[in-house]
């Protein structure tokens, strides 16, 4: 068996329909093996939700050429539901509502989509409120129609409710913590640290700095134009926290030229 969980090679995407020549992944590799945590950072319209959305396989966008690898098996044939029970998570940034269909039917449905057996309604609202109070989510959610009315923190909150439920494989977070006060941030690394163990990984696309002080990064990937322009440890962290893209920028540009 392959050690690797994800594997992606030369990856080149573009949204559904559209011209190969207005590419937005554009020869992007990466490796992530379990027991990871790997951020991605990278200006607005870099490229790295349409990452995210082309592991999941999200029917808005085409790979173009290249090849993704969950666990040693080939993505591209793959459905999203057969992403998600292979054991691959998305955590949308701009979270959908869904009126009609409370918290705790939904969750309760993905555990039994998932995992193809019955789950009984008692014990899963047990479960469910245990993980509720730890991250400090009122149990009268459970019964509110899914992220209907929710503030932009709750519904981030219930990402992470949902990552906990789920207990995926390789948990991929599209800025999973914007937008939040400085208590929703400290929930939210609270819940991906309890999350996080030897046998799964976390991709984690962030603007946020604080929160990565608090959970052990492995390795960062600046994602610029498509492409991953650099790779580093923690201290890329604090360099861009620092000089911006700006040098990173011009340094891959540089390189380009010659
Ligand atoms: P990021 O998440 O890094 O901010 P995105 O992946 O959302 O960036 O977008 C990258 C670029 O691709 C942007 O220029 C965006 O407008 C474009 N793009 C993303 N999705 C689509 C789509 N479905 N159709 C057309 N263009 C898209
Ligand atoms: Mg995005």
């Amino acid at each position: 068996m392959s050690n690797k969980l994800l594997e992606i090679r030369n990856l080149h995407a573009c949204a559904a329909g559209r011209e190969p020549k207005e590419e937005i992944l554009r020869g992007l590799s990466l490796t992530v093996e379990p027991g990871e945590i790997h951020v991605i950072l990278g200006a607005n319209g870099s490229g790295k939700s349409t990452l995210m959305n082309v592991i999941m396989g999200h029917p808005g966008y085409q790979v173009l050429e290249g090849s993704l690898e969950f666990d040693g098996e080939a993505l591209q044939p793959l459905k999203p539901f057969e992403r998600a029970r292979r054991g691959i998570f998305l955590s949308f940034q701009t979270p959908e509502e869904i009126p009609g269909i409370t918290v705790e039917n939904m969750l309760r449905a993905s555990r039994q989509a998932l995992t193809g057996k019955p789950v009984k309604i008692m014990s899963f609202r047990r479960e469910l409120h245990s993980v509720m109070e730890e991250l400090q989510i009122d149990a009268s959610y459970g019964q509110r129609y899914m992220n209907v009315g929710f503030s932009g923190g709750e519904k981030k909150r219930n990402e992470i409710l949902q990552l906990l439920l789920q207990q995926p494989r390789l948990a991929l977070l599209d800025e999973t913590d914007s937008g939040l006060d400085v208590d929703a941030v400290q929930i939210v690394a609270r819940g991906v640290k309890r999350f996080h163990n030897e046998k799964n990984a976390c991709l984690i696309i962030t603007h946020n700095t604080r929160i990565l002080e608090q959970l052990p990064v492995d390795k960062v990937h600046v994602l610029l134009g498509g492409r991953i322009v650099a790779e580093g440890g923690a201290e890329l962290i604090e360099k861009i926290d620092r000089e911006g893209f700006g040098s990173i920028r011009d340094a891959a540009e540089e390189l380009q030229g010659k």
